[in-house]
């Protein structure tokens, strides 16, 4: 079994180079995807349209702090921005994801002070924020890794902690994971499936609770978020 670091190692490096390439595009409206990659396409925005409607349904995004853990290009903070969020800290394991989300911002017109962004595993990120995200961050790594992230990430959230991953089920078990559902061939990095009660089980372990989740899906596209509120 590969050590942590050397997986992480692996992922970055896929980020920075045939990954951004596929995953800039399937995080855009570019025409030039094909049929799983529009899929998956589809099933992401279904999961950052949920994290938004839960957020303003809560209200008071001026007054909060947030933190995007593994922002991509951009795809859940700009938007959050543009909702008139207060702060929002995203940060990205890969240099080439956080340029294209900042040249995105910058491009929207959003400002710096508003949406700041780091390049950063999130394993090294410190500070407070009222609400942390982190969502389809957690594919890249097995059970005990992503566990001790929800673990970090929990340190870190005051009152909310929104995570998303693929789930393990005993279907996604019998086609032998989820690489057969994410095909093509730049899907280079391993996919990994998690325990749902393991990931609530971490989270409960920092004191939260899971208030609400939803599974958002798509042919190619398996995603299940939960949102977890601190108890008070
Ligand atoms: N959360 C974004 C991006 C999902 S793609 C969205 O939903 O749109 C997965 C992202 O996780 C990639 O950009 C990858 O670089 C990042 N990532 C992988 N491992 C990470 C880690 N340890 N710390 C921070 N980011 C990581």
């Amino acid at each position: 079994m590969p050590t942590k670091e050397a997986e992480k190692a692996v992922v970055e490096a896929y980020f920075n180079s045939t990954g951004f390439e596929r995953w800039n595009r399937i995080y855009s409206d570019s025409s030039e995807v094909n049929r799983v990659q529009r899929n998956i396409r589809i099933g992401h925005q279904k999961t950052v349209d949920q994290v938004l409607a839960w957020l303003q349904e809560q209200g008071d995004l001026a007054n909060r702090s947030f933190c995007d853990a593994g922002c991509g290009v951009g795809s859940l903070s700009l938007p959050l921005a543009q909702l008139g969020a207060g702060s929002i800290a995203a940060s990205d394991l890969s240099a080439a994801m956080v340029e294209e989300a900042s040249r995105r911002a910058a491009a929207a017109g959003i400002s710096g002070e508003q949406l700041r962004f780091t390049a950063s595993d999130l394993e090294s990120l410190e500070g407070h924020y009222d609400t942390v995200i982190c969502l389809d961050v957690f594919i890249h790594y097995p059970q005990a890794a992503a566990e001790e992230m929800v673990r970090h990430l929990a340190g870190m959230a005051q009152k909310r902690l929104i995570v998303s991953f693929a789930p393990y089920t005993p279907l996604l078990a019998l086609l032998k994971g989820i690489g057969q559902l994410f095909p093509g061939p730049s899907k280079t990095t391993r996919a990994y499936t998690l325990r749902e009660e393991g990931i609530v089980r971490a989270a409960m372990a920092c004191g939260f609770q899971p208030i609400r989740r939803s599974l958002n899906k798509a042919p190619f596209y398996f995603s299940r978020l939960i949102e977890f509120e601190k108890r008070g």
